[in-house]
């Protein structure tokens, strides 16, 4: 039992699978992520059998990471959680805000930031959403004890909301920078009855800086030198190439995600199941493709007004080359180009190949160009300055890859891609009809670089999109 239990706790550590873990237990006794921590540095994991330096040192960072992201939970999870308590707040009583790092769309957050504008004190609107108070923070919060996640309670009357909803949802940098302007202007911010957050922006002089940006002084900035004239909104998200149907490892038709896609007002939709070397994700094998052909055609004709594309998520294989001869992938309508394989390559090798990767004259987009797992997976070790500029000098699309878990490129890099003009696709890499529904995730992430419409391929005229990703646009 107790190495059962010391096995679990072993398994949060990435990299570290089963198998070897239960050695670990077995020939040095450690059950905690601790005890295997002092294992990894006073040489006793590398003394194993079938580990060496070069083992402990990788389990050694998988334990790195898993302290790094104690405490931190997805977005949906924290998303969620902020439904539930505002379907508990009787309207008449007041409303219920999301602020803080979730209002900003943070990739993985550590608590839930609520400002209720209304009459009452914060402590009976905790009552009322049957929620036990746990203590009282520095800020004035009230720390409550959520059931996903620690949620923390801000109250506010209606005159004062417009500028605690903006106040408490911009992280320290840019908090900093707008009470620096508003110093400038001689407004006490806090202290002023706003008409709404547009007013507040306008007050200090700035368009309308939308919670995305409020991460830090850069989105203040980019606000000032007028880069939010052009910012993708959610409408400009006009549908999402990289989706997997049954035909490999997804769980919908493609009449399903097609129909779904229809539904939410899409365009386009393109699908692109696993290649033939990702066998762990039924990838297709030639003579299917050419089958899949004929099905998106036939299902492209119930649905007139979205453009149905037929591509293929190619594994990109350790020597960097795709996965079929390449008048295959020159006959599809596009190819995303993924790393799936071989995650622990050295950073060289693993730049060198996805720069080859880059350069295939089928490649239209490199998805989940980290290959991160948020909370899950570090990103892999090539280096996304070189890959970056590589996709700038060919022409290829880098993918804002929508899945809540993934979110890759992440929005630091995104802003390195804007400012090297590289074109971004926003895709959810959904693997049901449901997952279309993620491109939101990916529009909130894109407008935390402030990306404009003019690099968004999902905002071009179809006609455009379509050449682009056939190295013709
Ligand atoms: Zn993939
Ligand atoms: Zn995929």
């Amino acid at each position: 039992m107790v190495e059962n239990q010391g096995l679990l706790e072993l398994l949060s550590v990435p990299g570290l699978g089963a198998r070897r873990a239960a050695v670990l237990v077995h020939e040095l006794g450690v059950h905690k992520v601790d005890e295997l921590d002092a294992a990894c540095r006073d040489g006793r994991v590398a003394a194993v059998r079938g580990f060496g330096d070069r083992s402990a040192a990788r389990i050694a960072a998988g334990i790195a990471f898993v302290r790094r992201s104690r405490g931190l939970r997805l977005l949906p999870v924290a998303v969620a959680a902020a439904s539930r308590l505002d379907a508990r707040l009787p309207r008449r009583e007041g409303l219920l805000k999301v602020v803080g790092s979730v209002a900003r769309w943070r990739e993985v957050v550590r608590d839930l930031d609520l400002l209720y504008v209304g009459e009452r004190p914060a402590a009976e609107v905790a009552t009322m959403l049957d929620l036990r108070v746990e203590e009282t923070m520095p800020d004035g919060a009230l720390r409550l004890a959520g059931d996903a996640l620690p949620v923390d309670l801000y109250a506010a009357p209606p005159a004062r909301a417009v500028a605690a909803r903006v106040l408490l949802t911009a992280a320290p940098g840019a908090r900093h920078a707008l009470l620096a302007r508003a110093a400038a202007a001689g407004i006490d911010l806090a202290a002023t009855a706003f008409r709404s957050e547009a007013a507040l922006f306008e007050a200090l002089g700035l368009p309308h800086v939308p919670p995305e940006l409020l991460e830090d002084a850069w989105g203040i900035e980019a606000a000032e030198r007028g880069a939010l004239l052009d910012i993708v909104g959610p409408d400009d998200v006009r549908g999402s190439l990289h989706t997997h149907s049954r035909w490999s490892d997804g769980r919908s038709t493609i009449r399903e995600l097609a129909a779904r896609a229809s539904e939410l007002g899409h365009r386009f939709l393109g699908i692109s199941d696993h290649s033939r070397s990702a066998h762990y994700a039924g990838g297709l094998k030639e003579p299917d493709l050419l089958r899949q052909r004929d099905e998106v055609a036939r299902v492209a004709e119930a649905f007139p007004d979205l453009l149905l594309l037929h591509g293929i998520e190619s594994d990109v294989l350790p020597d960097g080359s795709l996965d079929y001869p390449d008048e295959t992938l020159a006959a599809l309508d596009f190819v995303v180009a993924s790393v799936h394989s071989r995650m622990e390559m050295p950073p060289a090798e693993m730049t060198a190949r996805v720069l080859r990767a880059v350069a295939h004259p089928a490649t239209g987009i490199l998805a989940h160009p980290t290959g991160r797992l948020l909370l899950r997976r570090e990103p892999h070790a090539a280096d996304v300055e070189a890959v970056l500029a590589a996709c700038a000098e060919h022409r290829v699309a880098v993918e804002l890859n929508a899945n809540p878990e993934r979110l890759d490129l992440d929005w630091r890099y995104l802003r390195r891609a804007v400012e090297l003009g590289v074109v971004v696709a926003i895709s959810t890499d959904a693997h049901d009809a449901a997952g279309l529904s993620d491109l939101a995730y990916g529009a909130a992430v894109a407008r935390k670089a402030a990306l404009p419409k003019s690099l968004l391929l999902n905002a071009w005229p179809l006609d455009r999109m379509v050449a682009f990703l056939k190295r013709r646009a």
